[in-house]
């Protein structure tokens, strides 16, 4: 399998039925490598207006044996020309906790991990949907646990119900995903991912911000004006905050604010955490 990998962001080939798909990542600051569950249609439980992913339909299926031959295939691409693999990430069309295979790939993907690039951290990203359900919880918690090298990338766009019916547009009522949200990370490690975006014309309220942050003070196991530390069992191990940087299939429906904007979401946030938990913008 040649993977064409270069300095590039390139996520246009998972909606070409790509199941593994090299790509550069901002957010990993290195070649990420990423695993796409849903080679034939988005598959998603949100439907975020910003989405980047555009209408397509494939006849592939996803396969393990596949997904494993071209995971090892972009490894090897990756080894032979001196590029280091910064994570092997679970993305692609959609919220992969709705795979009937995500369990099974993340296990091989592991397993793969643990032989051929020990360094790099495996990485699932997630709206937070999976957790309302007991076993797919419970498996992303023991996952979480068993190893630093386990990352799960929570999407927490909205601080406010009002803002997550607009930003995220998702059947599952905000206060309930909240609520498991915060018994998952009262017993297990997350890194938050904020998209801060216009949709349809409007930033996000000016009561918003207040709000996301005490959220995430809060998931970061603050309390009151203290500071706390971070607690590497639980609790938040990193904040990334988003701007739409990307074309969406909707646009102009969301549209990009300024730098500055993501910055003053930012500056809110630091002095609630712990320095060493960081909150880094992606504009
Ligand atoms: S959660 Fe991700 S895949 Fe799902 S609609 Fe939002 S941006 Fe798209």
């Amino acid at each position: 399998m040649a993977n064409n990998i270069g300095p590039v962001e390139n996520h246009r080939s998972r909606e070409g039925g790509a199941i593994v798909y090299p790509v550069y990542s901002r957010r990993s600051k290195g070649l990420s490598v990423g695993i796409n569950l849903f080679p034939d249609r988005k598959v998603c439980s949100f439907d975020c207006p910003y989405c980047e992913v555009f209408p397509f339909t494939s006849d592939i299926r996803f396969s393990l044996t596949v997904m494993k031959e071209a995971l090892h295939s972009a490894l090897a691409e990756a080894a032979a020309q001196d590029i280091p693999v910064r994570d092997i990430c679970f993305s692609g069309n959609g919220e992969p906790t709705l795979s009937s295979h995500f369990r099974e790939a993340l296990k091989a993907a592991a397993q793969i991990r643990d032989q051929t690039v020990p360094e790099a951290d495996l990485v699932v990203i997630t709206n937070g949907t999976g957790l309302l359900d007991d076993s797919t919880r419970t498996f992303l918690q023991e996952a979480a646990l068993s190893s630093g090298k386990f990352n799960i990338w929570l999407k927490l766009d909205a601080g406010t119900p009002g803002w997550y019916e607009k930003i995220d547009r998702a059947a599952v009522p905000f206060d309930t995903l909240i609520e498991h949200i915060r018994s998952f990370t009262a017993l297990a490690p997350v890194t938050i991912q904020t998209m801060i975006c216009a949709v349809n014309g409007k930033e996000p309220p000016p009561e918003e911000a207040a709000a996301w942050v005490g959220l995430v003070r809060e998931l970061a196991g603050c309390d009151g004006n203290t500071v706390q530390s971070n607690n590497n069992a639980a609790g938040i191990r990193a904040v990334q905050i988003y701007g739409k940087a990307r074309p969406a299939p909707e646009d102009p429906l969301a549209e990009a604010l300024p730098q500055a904007t993501l910055e003053e979401r930012a500056e809110l946030l630091r002095p609630f955490l712990d320095p060493a938990i960081r909150v880094d913008i992606f504009p």
